[in-house]
């Protein structure tokens, strides 16, 4: 830009302000607002503006209503934000989870860690039990309190994980997943145990595993105790043994135990419908591979790797 040019323009912004300064010029506010990227200020200037004529409110009264109204935009907006990118299946909450069907679960304890501490601490949850006692629901709920909270949180199962380092992999973008999981600060990994896992998906999961050490929390759900874990990666006993001993390091273990909440939903349904009296819900069935499913990790059968605090 030539000099003249440059002491036109600003001219021409000095001349702008000087007549803003005597009068109120209503386009002229709202593009200095839009300059300044603050939306919700432009939105509601005017709004505010009359509430606080209406109550006799002071400039400055006005000034820290609409920058107020501002921050609360952009808080709840980069929250929405964060809940999206996380890609939770389904939206569940710690205050929808019904303890009195879990009692041995205890409920200071799951309140305490959806304060999130555990993330800054580097921390993992593992839950552990059997199929419908909650916990997808619960590790769901952390993930979404820890986007609430500033965290990026991300959800996957164990399979879709596995499966996006084979693809990765194929595409030589290994190093660019690496990346964007450095980047989070909780992972939800549901359903380990699930679906064994082949020679090449196990070691995805296990540099993974040691990728996110120290790095990333993660907050992992399994109907399998630790002794059953190298059935996951390959029968391979070292590899797992490695991949338990950076696991569970700094770990929070919620063993849940009890009858499955569908099972139990569905004979409370039936009875309504019928009016009969159902039979009581029988434990939830263990599959094949999930050996003993209701054995609680932090008292780990014989063999079994023990958990460290
Ligand atoms: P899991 O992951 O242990 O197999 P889920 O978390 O998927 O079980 O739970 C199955 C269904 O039952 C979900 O819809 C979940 O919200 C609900 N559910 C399970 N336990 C409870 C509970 N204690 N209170 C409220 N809902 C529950
Ligand atoms: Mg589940």
């Amino acid at each position: 830009m030539s000099k003249s040019t440059e002491s036109t323009t600003v001219e021409a912004v000095e001349n702008e302000a000087t007549t803003s300064s005597i009068q109120h010029t209503p386009t002229l506010l709202q593009s200095y607002l839009k300059t300044l990227r603050v939306p919700t200020m432009w939105r509601e200037a005017s709004t505010v503006a009359r509430q606080i004529a209406e109550h006799d409110g002071s400039y400055e009264l006005y000034l820290q209503q609409l920058a107020e109204l501002e921050v609360q935009q952009r808080k709840a907006g980069a929250i929405a934000r964060r809940l999206k990118q996380a890609q939770f299946p389904v939206n569940k909450e710690v205050g929808d989870f019904d303890f009195t069907a879990v009692p041995k679960l205890n409920k200071k304890r799951m309140v305490d860690l959806a304060q999130c501490n555990f993330i800054n601490l580097r921390s993992n949850i593992i839950f552990n039990g059997p199929p419908g006692t909650g916990k997808t629901h619960l590790a769901i709920a952390l993930g979404r309190e820890a986007c609430r909270r500033g965290y990026k949180a991300k959800f996957f199962t164990a399979s879709g994980l596995a499966n996006l380092y084979r693809e990765a992999r194929e595409e030589r973008q290994i190093l660019k997943l690496e990346k964007q999981i450095q980047k989070l600060d909780v992972i939800i990994m549901d359903e380990l145990g699930y679906i064994p896992l082949d020679r090449q998906g196990a070691e995805h999961l296990f540099g993974f595993f040691s990728q996110c050490y120290e790095q990333v929390s993660l907050v992992v759900t399994t109907n399998l105790p630790f002794v059953d874990w190298p059935q996951i990666f390959a029968n391979d006993q070292r590899m797992t043994g490695a991949l338990l001993d950076r696991l569970t390091h700094h770990v929070h273990i919620i063993a849940i135990d009890g009858d499955s909440f569908r099972l139990k939903a569905n004979i409370k349904n039936k009875k309504a419908a019928t009016g009969t009296k159902p039979a009581k819900a029988s434990k939830a069935p263990s599959t094949a591979n999930t050996g003993n499913a209701n054995a609680k990790p932090n008292q780990p059968r014989k063999g079994a790797i023990p958990p460290s605090k």
